[in-house]
């Protein structure tokens, strides 16, 4: 595992268990996010400044070497990566760009330009697509080519920016986290437009990793929470928020509706939404909450009171399961194939953690639990 502030460290772990620093290189700029190819055993590590530097290690992880500086952004890189087959180094930063550049030359190949700073990005090596989240909420989907790229599709539904991306080349999923606490599981293999809402964390979602094996999405908040999300089930799509001028249910106008308000003498009222139909409510018709774990609300939202009447108990089993990571998580790794997962926090402690009781055992040995 390796962590970064203006020195990049590779630990090692020794015979006693423990970790112990071996490595380590002193950076110009301070780190802001990193990629690390494990069979080249080459790492890129973006910087404040914009550039992008390559290292190789060594057989025995006693080495670091230098290989080159690549000049990929005018501002803080936020994301970075690694294509071998192509050999592009592929990132985002805080120049509202994503650039994608040739390892062998470090000659730049193209760039394109959004509209707000680029946060995070996913790259899809068969089909070379990539999936750009900025700080408008807005998520774009490329086609990047050797000189030029193309824009698929945007996607929209997040109401803060994109904190996070985890893209399955596999089932075709996007999943992305936000700065509004929630995920959208975007399916984009399904060809239908389906998103999925998940609502468990209380603070910003930083870091997501999706275990196809398991079907499990593992998600850290920036309050330390770390949730587990059972995507082996078949969810309901949260309904679109409907419009209205009066309360769908009791038909009382709501306060910009001057004209039935005048007509009927009575006062205007709140609107308010029901999570789990849409429709456009007054307070007095939706005073209860209720979580609703199938559409992924798995604490209490407000829900009408003909909805809430409609809501047995079993429908309120969690659908997840919720860990405390008891420091603020900013950045998350997964080791699959051990059932291991490294939390970085804005505290400057790493922790690795043994996820094998909650995604399951049959990770260490290859089998699916299905
Ligand atoms: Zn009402
Ligand atoms: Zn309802």
């Amino acid at each position: 595992s390796i962590v970064m502030l203006e020195t990049i460290r590779v630990w090692l772990k020794r015979d006693s268990g423990q970790y112990w620093p071996s490595i380590y290189h002193t950076m110009a700029s301070p780190c802001s996010a990193m990629a690390y190819h494990h069979d080249s055993r080459r790492i890129f590590v973006g910087q404040d400044n914009g550039a992008i530097m390559e290292f190789h290690i060594s057989e025995d992880f006693n080495k670091m070497n230098f290989v080159k500086t690549y000049p990929a952004h005018q501002n803080r890189v936020s994301a970075i990566t690694f294509c071998l087959a192509s050999e592009w180094l592929i990132s985002t930063g805080h120049d509202k760009c994503i650039s994608w550049m040739c390892t062998r030359s470090g000659s730049m190949l193209g760039r394109h330009y959004f509209t707000s700073w680029a946060s995070c990005l996913q790259y899809d090596h068969e089909t070379q697509h990539a999936f750009v989240g900025d700080y408008s909420g807005q998520i774009t989907l490329l086609k990047l080519e050797q000189n030029t790229c193309s824009v698929i599709t945007t996607l929209k539904g997040h109401e803060g920016s994109i904190t996070s991306l985890w893209w399955d080349p596999v089932q075709r999923l996007l999943f992305s986290g936000a700065s509004d606490h929630s995920i959208i599981m975007w399916d984009i293999g399904g060809r239908k437009g389906r998103t999925l809402l998940l609502q468990g964390h209380h603070d910003k979602v930083q870091a997501i990793c999706y275990i196809q094996l398991t079907r499990q999405l593992v998600s850290c908040s920036a309050d330390g929470g770390i949730a587990v999300w059972n995507m082996d089930i078949s969810r309901e799509e949260a309904p679109q928020w409907l419009e209205s001028d009066s309360c769908q249910k009791c038909e009382q106008p709501f306060f910009w509706n001057i004209k039935q308000m005048w007509d009927t003498k009575t006062i205007g009222l709140r609107q308010h939404h029901c999570r789990k139909c849409g429709q456009a409510v007054c307070g007095k018709c939706s005073t209860k909450r209720s979580s609703y774990p199938i559409m992924g609300f798995e604490f209490q939202v407000r829900v009408c009171d003909s909805c809430f009447e409609s809501i047995k108990d079993e429908d309120r089993t969690s659908l997840a399961t919720f860990h405390e990571g008891k420091h603020n998580i900013s950045h998350m790794s997964m080791d699959i194939s051990r059932g291991l997962m490294v939390t970085c926090g804005s505290d400057r402690i790493v922790k690795i953690w043994d996820m094998t009781p909650v995604v399951g055992c049959s990770l260490a040995t290859g089998f699916s639990s299905r």
